[in-house]
């Protein structure tokens, strides 16, 4: 079971959206979330 980045629902049941960005040259996976909302709720990052 994976937890919502933002409200720390599990994303399972939901519609989960992800977020993969380039980490020293790698894909990963820095976000996870229940539902859109979530994702534009902490869309604002550092850079
Ligand atoms: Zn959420």
């Amino acid at each position: 079971m994976t937890d919502c980045t933002y409200c720390g629902a599990p994303v399972e049941p939901h519609d989960p959206v992800y977020v993969d960005e380039l980490v020293d040259g790698e894909r990963t996976t820095t976000g996870r979330f229940c539902n859109y909302a979530c994702l534009t709720a902490t869309s604002r990052r550092p850079g």
